[in-house]
């Protein structure tokens, strides 16, 4: 997916104050999305949740774009053309649908519901995003991970996976990044991550165990879920900060609740995002620019997909500031 946002503008609130509670400060914060029109040919809109004001960064997981369900008779569904990536990682994990992925490696691949798509633009790389003609409705989410310093600039990679479902309790849980519940995914990361979809029966509860050096976040999909304490609606991303060594989720709703839980340790580096590129400094985010609109060897070719290569937007005149992960 590619940031048609280059200025992006936050909302977020507290806990909400549903029912007496005590006079502390609330476990999560809740982080409300903001549509985004993803640009293109079609008409499609996301909902993100990361970056935001107060929050740039939930472990090293940086951005967060909800869609869906569309009906792509309506929507057009989904067409990014070729564009690229530096520093950090794209997650693509679909609920309903199909997406033909291309990229400069030469990867060919097909995201489906359940599967893992992991793409590593660290130095460079480019790919497209194409929804294929037998979706009809197209449901998912997008996520980035920042890379940290001494892997900023790693070789372009894509790895696929399919989790095996585990049970716990009544829920159904697919671990597609980092471990929980028993189940250890096999992709290889950059930094300590979590992440998994979570499906809950409707009126269930669930006590996960987790690691206490992680932060979470919470992004709801479907049902009103309650994280330790802090009621959820759908599309709303609920942050935990770390500590705890326990998280409570409880599906308030009379149908089947789904969730994808994120996770990692603080990552404690300044970032500078801005469009498809991650970096420290302005200057990183120049040259990535310059080098896109070069046609640079950095990026490479991505070969099959039917149109023109995204163009880079121009560079705000005020120079790119770092931001830390928010407090
Ligand atoms: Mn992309």
């Amino acid at each position: 997916m590619s940031d048609t946002e280059t200025e992006p503008h936050a909302t977020s609130h507290g806990a909400p104050t549903d029912g007496a509670r005590p006079s502390v400060a609330p476990r999560v914060e809740v982080l409300a999305p903001r549509d985004v029109p993803l640009g293109g040919p079609r008409a499609m809109t996301v909902r993100r949740t990361l970056p935001q004001r107060s929050r740039t960064l939930i472990g090293a997981w940086c951005f967060a774009d909800h869609y869906g369900p569309d009906d792509v008779a309506r929507t057009g569904g989904m067409d990014v053309a070729p564009h690229p990536h530096t520093g950090l990682q794209t997650v693509s994990w679909l609920f309903s649908g199909e997406i033909e992925h291309r990229d400069s490696l030469g990867s060919h691949a097909f995201v489906r519901p359940g599967e893992l798509n992991l793409m590593t633009g660290g130095h460079g790389i480019a790919h497209s995003e194409v929804s294929t003609p037998d979706t009809t409705v197209l449901h998912g989410v997008q996520l980035w991970v920042a890379l940290p310093e001494a892997h900023r600039g790693t070789a372009r990679d894509f790895q696929h996976h399919v989790p095996e479902p585990v049970a716990l309790g009544g829920a159904e849980i697919r671990v597609f990044l980092g471990s929980l519940a028993g189940a250890v995914s096999p992709v290889r990361t950059f930094t300590p991550l979590l992440g998994a979809e979570i499906l809950m029966p409707p009126r269930s509860s669930l006590t996960l165990d987790v690691d206490p050096g992680f932060e979470h976040g919470l992004l709801v999909d479907r049902g009103d879920v309650r994280l330790a304490g802090t009621l959820l609606r759908p599309a709303e991303l609920g942050y935990a900060r770390p500590g705890a060594e326990t998280l409570s989720l409880a599906n308030e709703s009379d149908g089947t609740a789904r969730t994808v839980l994120l996770g990692g340790p603080p990552f404690e580096e300044e970032i500078v995002m801005w469009w498809n590129f991650i970096g420290r400094a302005h200057d990183d985010i120049a040259r990535a620019r310059a080098d896109w609109a070069a046609g640079a060897a950095r990026f490479g070719e991505v070969l099959g997909y039917d149109g023109d290569r995204l163009p880079a937007p121009e560079l705000p005149h005020v120079p790119l500031k770092p931001r830390g992960r928010g407090r």
